[in-house]
């Protein structure tokens, strides 16, 4: 059922542990880190299939990370649940308008992110490769 890869990109330690130790449990094989540029760069190089993005990181954020995954031709169908500080439903809608495929706000719901991550994974255009 699962053993999907998932790219987690957080700056937040204890997010971080939360989700490792939430998708570990779940048997999905995750790859992680804590940049925008380094999660691009991961991205391109092992196709996951899917990404957990934090909206807040230093340096690029999540916005625009997944501005350029979606540009990129090897990137553009992995899909992306943005993961945020904020619970305004603004933000909600412009996160989502964005382009994302999910949205999970914080503090993390530990039932919420693996239904989320389950019906995105499920989702997925052509549940190719
Ligand atoms: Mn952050």
């Amino acid at each position: 059922m699962s053993g999907e890869r998932i790219l987690i990109v957080e700056d937040n330690a204890m997010n971080l542990k939360l989700l490792r130790d939430v998708l570990q449990v779940k048997g999905y094989r995750l790859l992680e880190c804590g940049t925008a540029e380094e999660g691009l760069e991961l991205a391109r190089t092992e196709h996951p299939d899917l990404i957990l993005m934090d909206i807040q990181l230093p340096g690029m954020d999540g916005i625009s990370a997944l501005h350029e995954l979606k540009r990129d031709a090897k990137t553009h169908s992995i899909p992306v649940i943005a993961v945020t500080a904020s619970a305004m439903p603004m933000e909600r809608e412009k996160i989502l308008a964005a382009g994302f495929d999910g949205y999970q706000s914080k503090p993390l719901s530990v039932k919420e992110i693996t239904a989320e991550v389950r019906s995105v994974l499920d989702a997925r255009a052509g549940g190719a490769a």
